[in-house]
């Protein structure tokens, strides 16, 4: 009986995190990496949230609060989720969770029983397969590259089984950076709707679309009844550390998540959470669009670097704050090359493979960066691919 629960056969450790450890080993020993491998914003925590931490823990907000979330909080994200994602969500729909993290492990945990499968569009940010596993369900891995409306469906048709419960839709996506259009969105949506299957919408990165717009898929028609969305104050507001999030769905779901955050941990943070009130109610939309401006700037100067190297990466990606070009040419796997380049270049990548099926042949770079980061990790990137 000394073994582990086999719901953890299927269950990797996260490759993203393997990098990360080997990257902060390499500075640990003083060396200088170059790193694009982070999934981080690249600004600070705006002061109004700090300053709202500062005063809840003044006035002894310290307590035990419900462990959905405080009203206050839970009626600010009903705000947002009407007039941003145009939800027509409930302060009842609404659970505030510890990163999205837990908004997607609650919605795994209320919704799969052992052996029901999701259909993951690859590349898909790798944590969501081993979510689905730990929570007794089967990742199915759909080979899509990217999503366009017209050949969705039949790609999707051809991994349907009688036990596909659920399809997972995250856009902006991580790592391609595609956001998805109303028209590809509108083709899931209707894929959902002939096969009775429920969507997990993954909207992480929401706020960071340069191009285009974001498109709830829990907005289109009676999509609410069949759509768990979960978001993150992480990558809007530059709060990866503080862990919270939210999520949103209408009945049986939400009772479920709901009791699946009860019995994790209870809640989120009190003091945490109202801070993350300030992030909703005082930060100012035009801070949203001075990131998205900042964030433009640096994919373009990437995007431009990485051409000039023979690294093309199309199409352009209009969200998140990823590029993933196809790196084939480089010879050998993707892991093998993202190896090479930390070790001989000390520039940090994620390898495509971390990302499901359709991943090999691409490496993963993120541009939240400095932009001075990005002209160094460029240069060194040159001198390792000049060196012959
Ligand atoms: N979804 C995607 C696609 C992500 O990239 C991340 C973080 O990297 C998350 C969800 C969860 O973020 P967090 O738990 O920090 O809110």
């Amino acid at each position: 009986n000394l073994r582990l629960s086999s719901r953890f056969a299927e269950v990797g450790f996260s490759e993203i995190v393997r990098i990360r450890n080997r990257v902060m080993a390499l500075k640990a020993a003083g060396e200088t990496v170059h790193q694009f491998e982070g999934g981080e914003p690249f600004f600070e925590t705006p002061e109004p949230i700090k300053e709202a931490m500062r005063r809840a823990l003044a006035d002894n907000k310290t307590r035990y609060a419900p462990s959905s979330g405080i009203p206050p909080l839970i009626e600010a994200i009903v705000d947002k989720l009407r007039t941003k994602n145009k939800l027509p969500a409930e302060p009842s729909h609404v659970i505030v969770g510890v990163g999205g993290m837990q908004g997607l492990y609650g919605a795994f945990n209320a919704l799969l029983d052992p052996g029901d499968e999701v259909l993951l569009l690859s590349p898909y940010w790798t944590p969501t397969r081993d979510l689905i596993h730990m929570t007794g369900g089967r990742a199915i891995c759909v080979e899509t590259a990217r999503i366009l409306a017209e050949g969705v469906a039949t790609t999707l048709a051809a991994r349907l089984t009688p036990r596909t419960r659920a399809i997972l839709v995250n856009t902006p996506n991580n790592p391609t950076g595609q956001v998805l259009t109303r028209a590809n969105l509108e083709a899931i949506a209707d894929f959902a709707r002939r096969h009775d299957l429920v969507v997990v919408s993954d909207e992480a990165y929401e706020d960071l679309v340069y191009d285009g717009e974001h498109v709830s898929i829990g907005s289109l028609p009676e999509m609410y009844a069949r759509t768990i969305s979960v978001y993150t104050l992480s990558k809007s507001y530059g709060m990866t550390g503080w862990r919270i999030g939210y999520a949103v769905a209408p009945e049986p779901f939400i009772t479920g998540i709901k009791t699946s955050v009860l019995y994790s941990t209870n809640g989120v943070s009190t003091p945490t959470q109202w801070a993350a009130l300030a992030a909703l109610r005082d930060v100012p939309e035009s801070f949203l669009a001075e990131c998205r401006a900042a964030y433009r700037q640096r994919r373009d100067r990437l995007m431009a670097g990485l051409a000039a190297l023979g690294l093309p990466v199309k199409p352009t990606p209009d969200g998140a704050f990823y590029v993933f070009p196809d790196v084939s040419t480089l010879g050998g796997t993707s892991a093998d090359i993202a190896l090479r380049l930390l070790n001989e270049a000390r520039v940090a990548t994620v390898p495509g493979t971390a990302f499901g099926c359709a991943g090999e042949g691409h490496l993963r770079l993120s541009y939240s960066l400095s932009l001075d980061a990005i002209e160094r990790g460029l240069e060194a990137l040159e001198r390792y691919l000049k060196r012959g």
